[in-house]
């Protein structure tokens, strides 16, 4: 007996499984610094805390509907009038466990076997295999030019009469770029003329820096009606520190879409588990000053990675425009990002993620969501490994590390 062809056909998730290989390293005792994670420090908002064992404690927790409490419901229409200037009602609204959950049940509704989507290079590492799950083709669009932003030409010319739909995901994980107005004015036109959907992954859309104001995809949407064909994508996760809740949604003027979409995620998990709805809806509606003060951080925390980075003579590094996320490349060291990555976490302890992962060889995925300390040593480290002129040894702690390597 074995196991399906779908299920041989994915991988596991390398994100999740560097955090284990991580985690498992320090219960070891060894000084790691992940430079991998996807996820920012800080506690959740108290109003999500408040919110959450508000519910637990009344000991009642029961089955909620599957496209998520109508409390959350409201707060996610509070939020999209107020951050997309758009209008809702709740048949335009579902629930789902994570941005990632969201993501998935709108490709089982959307796509037809082999049906073809698009997605611009570097990408999130999951959507290719979420694709592959939900029985489609995975099409990743690189930019010819080399840098992480794809012209609206790349994207025209790769839809084709297989082509269901379009994910944006903009500031992008894992490059941190953030793409021009310009640039999703036209894809949601070009989606609209082809009859193609567009899903774009709000995931870090408030999490943006130097001034610049979140980008709104609905703006540009001529198409207000059942028929649209835009699905937007945001989640608690990332913006409130809120990643172990498990809370996203999607939202459209699509009510035929989210209502099949409510059918699967009803029949797949049901909505997310309700004390974390209640966190959200605390998140949602409370005091809002967390998100401008973790922006401030990374913003912060970005300087100084790149600074850093930029002083690492033979490395690329694009300054990212929002995320958490710089993808430099090292291909001047070593042009296999897996054995580079392996090298590190081997010789110096710093957890990195391997830009084969998300498409685009010679990079590595380095996170600024830790601390400037955990930045700043951790660039040392890596400088140590890999620059010939290094001094022969390098203390981690009191253990001493002497390069036995060129
Ligand atoms: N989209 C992108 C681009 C992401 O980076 C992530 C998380 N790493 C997700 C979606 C999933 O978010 P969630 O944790 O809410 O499922």
């Amino acid at each position: 007996m074995s196991i399906s062809q779908l299920a041989r056909s994915i991988v596991e998730s390398p994100t999740l499984k560097l955090n284990e290989t991580a985690a498992l390293l320090r219960e070891k005792g060894e000084p790691v610094i992940h430079l991998g994670g996807g996820e920012p420090k800080g506690r959740a908002p108290v109003d999500a805390i408040i919110n959450c064992t508000a519910v637990l404690n009344t000991g009642e927790v029961r089955y909620a509907p599957p496209d998520g409490i109508p409390a959350l419901k409201k707060a996610v229409i509070r939020y999209t009038e107020e951050n997309y200037d758009k209008c809702l009602g709740a048949p335009n609204v579902i629930a789902s466990n994570g941005a990632k959950q969201a993501i998935m049940v709108a490709l089982y509704t959307l796509l037809e076997p082999k049906d073809e989507v698009i997605f611009p290079g570097p990408y999130w590492v999951s959507y290719p295999e979420m694709v592959k799950l939900a029985g489609g083709v995975a099409v990743a669009i690189t930019p010819e030019d080399g840098s992480f932003h794809p012209t609206l030409e790349e994207i025209a010319e790769a839809v084709g009469p297989y082509t269901k739909a379009i994910i944006i995901n903009s500031p992008n994980n894992p490059s941190g770029a953030v793409y021009s107005e310009e640039f999703i004015a036209g894809v949601v036109e070009l989606c609209e003329k082809k009859n193609v959907y567009l899903i774009m992954d709000d995931t870090y859309n408030r999490l943006i820096f130097d001034g610049r104001a979140p980008t709104n995809a609905f703006s540009y949407a001529k198409n207000h009606t059942r028929s649209s064909k835009l699905v937007v994508i945001n989640c608690v996760s990332k913006m409130y520190a809120m990643t172990g809740f498990r809370v996203g949604w999607a939202v459209s003027d699509n009510t035929e879409v989210i209502e099949a979409m409510v059918n699967i995620q009803s029949q797949q998990t049901s909505g997310p588990s309700v004390p974390a709805q209640w966190a959200a809806v605390g998140a949602l509606n409370g005091l809002q000053s967390s998100i401008a003060s973790l922006r401030m951080t990374l913003e912060n925390n970005r300087n100084v990675l790149v600074d850093r980075l930029k002083a690492f003579s033979g490395i690329q590094v694009t300054k990212p425009q929002g995320t958490f996320y710089t993808f430099p490349d090292f291909s001047a060291y070593e042009k296999d990002s897996q054995k580079l990555s392996r090298f590190l976490l081997d010789k110096v302890r710093v957890v990195t993620v391997p830009g084969k992962e998300f498409g685009m060889e010679g990079h590595l995925r380095i996170s600024f969501c830790g601390t400037i300390k955990e930045i700043t040593e951790g660039v040392e480290r890596m400088k140590w490994a890999l620059d010939p002129n290094s001094p022969n040894e390098l203390y981690l702690g009191d253990r001493k590390l002497v390069r036995d390597w060129l």
